[in-house]
């Protein structure tokens, strides 16, 4: 196990820094056919790390005809599921082997704090790619019964060219939770990174490369949503496309598929999620803890954020003041701290739309009972203060809109039913969270919950066993658990007749 790192470690660690900054296209680091790049930013500074290459449908075509031909041939997709299996555990052992770097990559490239990405978004992504190799060879197929006369076989095909494109607020989790299940399935992966977190997915493909995925298994193409992402939407031999990021751009990504070859298209999207809290709730405590933590974790950039704290009447003084305190004490530090708890904001115009929902939550009548400023001022970063909104009514935009920042809007109701009434008026539906001491209340209300994760008297609960994904618009299709090999595979009934 390697030895903890301090602050001045990591800041030394970074001075000496030199990132992968080309696109990775058939098992090669390359520059953007265009030969440009763009700058990627460290939020905690406002400096540039790193000039990045910015990929447009020209590498896009080149990486999908190489995908399409290491598929064709069979080099990963023929391969045993066993010996799919030997390299991704290579893969899983070199992401833990070099975990103190990746993580410094994800903390400067957006800002979270350094013993989160460590971790959280290191180790559970090691963890993710381990999973699917040790699965991949102990999923079965089916027989059908249908009598003596036939056999119909029931089984999975690799679905061929899948692009994964990711958002910025967990770029190494969120695509190891698309590449290692579609990889683990014998796909060939085109991986697009966020435009402000390239840089782990860069690492990642060295890492690839190391473990022994073949040449145009896995490929990276940095570069921007408009360009390159669209590109890959549209393009008629991709055929998959799974996406994680913004409800706005999963519709645009729904009509790239019907304008072109009508990919699959898998949205893992927004989220405005309930906490309710109910008066019978067993530990407050705990309850204050995993709110504020739902709300202020990772700066409040998280897709199942608990920015809705719904509380019944007679609790919701005492919870209200043990929220704020613990908000109070999870001010942004510098994100290179170990001790630091809040980072950095990604991008300045990430702060200032999250500062712009604070104004307007000030404008619609909103009590503002913590924080609501930038913070960090003179350290050239964007940090938010940990904020939180009492006296919200479920129709205020704050309430309704995700801010995607660490914003929490708490609102008072008079009984359970009131609660359910308000978590599930909502157009998104990625997670819930209950609170109560009563089980038949757990079980009755969460089945009324709308939402893809309900959570009984905890905030983000589950394992690598759980589906992930979301109802109504936070999306389709599931991320972990064997349910996400359903997205990387096409279902094939073959009948043989026997008479
Ligand atoms: P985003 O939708 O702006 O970007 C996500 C990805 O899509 C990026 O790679 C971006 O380059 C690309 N993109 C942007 N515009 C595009 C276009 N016109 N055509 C094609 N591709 C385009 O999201 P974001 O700001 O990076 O991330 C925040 C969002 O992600 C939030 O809404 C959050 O809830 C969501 N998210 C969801 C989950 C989940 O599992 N449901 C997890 C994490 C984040």
């Amino acid at each position: 196990m390697a030895k903890s790192l301090s602050a001045d470690d990591y800041r030394q660690m970074a001075a000496e820094l030199t990132p992968r900054t080309q696109a990775f296209i058939g098992g090669q680091f390359v520059d953007a056919a265009s030969g440009k790049t763009f700058a990627t930013v460290n939020p905690a500074t406002g400096t540039v790390i790193a000039e990045i290459a910015e990929c447009n449908a020209e590498d896009v075509n080149r990486a999908v005809a190489l995908a399409r031909a290491a598929f064709d041939d069979g080099r990963w997709s023929h391969q045993s599921p066993r010996n799919r299996k030997r390299v991704l555990l290579k893969l899983a052992e070199l992401m833990r082997r070099d975990a103190q770097h990746l993580a410094l990559l994800e903390t400067l490239d957006m800002g979270k704090p350094i013993a989160e990405a460590l971790a959280v978004d290191v180790g559970s992504s090691a963890n993710c790619v381990q999973w699917y190799a040790e699965a991949v060879d102990k999923v079965y197929d089916e027989i059908s019964p249908s009598g003596p006369h036939a056999l119909g076989l029931i089984t999975r095909d690799p679905i061929g060219v899948v692009a994964c494109v990711v958002p910025w607020n967990f770029p190494l989790l969120m695509a190891s939770w698309k590449i290692a299940p579609a990889l683990a399935a014998g796909n060939s992966v085109i991986l697009k990174p966020a435009e402000q977190s390239p840089l782990t997915a860069l690492k990642l493909a060295e890492l690839c490369a190391e473990a022994g995925l073949p040449e145009g298994v896995f490929q990276v193409l940095p570069g921007f949503g408009p360009t390159t992402g669209k590109a890959l939407g549209l393009h008629m031999d991709v055929d998959c496309l799974a996406f994680t990021g913004s409800t706005e751009v999963g519709k645009l990504f729904m009509q790239y598929g019907g304008q072109s070859n009508l990919k699959r298209v898998w949205l893992e999207c927004g989220g405005k999620s309930p906490n309710v809290v109910l008066s019978d709730v067993a530990d407050l405590d705990k309850a204050a803890f995993h709110a504020a933590l739902g709300i202020f974790y990772n700066q409040g950039e998280v897709c199942t954020a608990a920015s809705r704290l719904i509380v019944e009447d007679s609790i919701h003084d005492a919870l209200l003041e043990k929220v704020i305190a613990l908000g109070q004490a999870m001010q942004p530090g510098d994100p290179l701290d170990p001790a630091t708890k809040m980072g950095a904001i990604v991008d300045q115009r990430q702060m200032q739309r999250v500062l712009g929902y604070i104004d307007q939550g000030v404008r619609e009548g909103g009590v503002l009972a913590l924080g609501g400023r930038q913070a960090r001022v003179n350290s050239g970063g964007y940090f938010i203060e940990p904020t939180i909104f009492s006296g919200i009514s479920n129709d205020m935009t704050i309430a309704r809109e995700e801010i995607f920042g660490p914003v929490l809007s708490v609102i008072r109701v008079k009984d359970a039913d009131e609660a359910i009434r308000v978590a599930n008026t909502c157009d998104y539906g990625l997670a819930a969270c209950l609170w109560t001491r009563d089980v038949t209340k757990a079980h009755t209300l969460s089945r009324k919950l709308r939402a893809g994760s309900v959570w009984v008297n905890c905030w983000d609960g589950g394992d690598m066993t759980m589906p992930f994904g979301g109802f109504k618009q936070s999306g389709n299709g599931r991320d972990k658990s064997l349910h996400a090999l359903d997205k990387y595979t096409e279902l094939k009934a073959t009948w043989i007749d026997l008479t």
